[in-house]
């Protein structure tokens, strides 16, 4: 299967975040996800600042002062929304968006390559529901740590990762606790 340019693309998001990437079209969807900023302000949001989100879009084939990023953050909010919800995603906003399909010579359907933030953000929802179809939309996670909540992808066999890197979330995490145990300890 051919995923063109999105495999090509500098990925700026993803790279930055040193995270373990989606295959196929939703590295796309997780590239998006990780335009975000953390909260500890040294990561700032790659779709915020004009340079940045221009640098961004150039790596799609897409004009820095397009129109559309504002639609494309809140797609962007709204599926990171829907990811820490889990099932409970009543909540999340409405977002529409549509990407023009092909059938090509070879009998396989793709996405024509996005040339407006319309057509990326088309593209972004396509395979969303083709993973939500095949099964594995469920391995796209936001890590737990609320100060991180990087997207990440679990490649794990059961499904069970939380952290977008256990060396690190995981470990603030697991020292917490300990902490958190031994203080209790103390008390009594
Ligand atoms: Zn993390």
């Amino acid at each position: 299967m051919r995923y063109g340019y999105v495999v090509e693309a500098a990925e700026q998001g993803n790279t930055r975040y040193r995270v373990a990437v989606a295959p196929g079209d939703l590295r796309l969807v997780q590239e998006l996800l990780n335009t975000a900023a953390k909260d500890d302000g040294r990561d700032p949001d790659l779709l915020d600042a004009a340079a940045l989100t221009a640098q961004w879009l150039r790596a799609y084939g897409i004009a820095g002062d397009s129109p559309g990023v504002s639609d494309l953050r809140t797609l962007r909010d709204a599926l990171r929304e829907a990811l820490l919800a889990g099932d409970d995603h009543a909540g999340t906003p409405r977002v529409t968006a549509s990407a023009r399909l092909v059938l090509d010579a070879g009998g396989a359907v793709t996405t024509e390559a996005p040339d407006s933030l319309a057509a990326l953000a088309g593209r972004v929802l396509l395979a969303v529901r083709d993973a939500q179809l095949a099964g594995t939309w469920s391995r796209m996670k936001l890590c737990r740590n609320p100060a991180c909540r990087v997207a990440f992808w679990d490649s794990s066999r059961n499904t069970s990762g939380v952290w977008h890197d256990v060396r690190t979330c995981g470990n603030v995490a697991n020292l917490r606790k300990s902490r958190a145990r031994r203080a209790a300890r103390a008390q009594e």
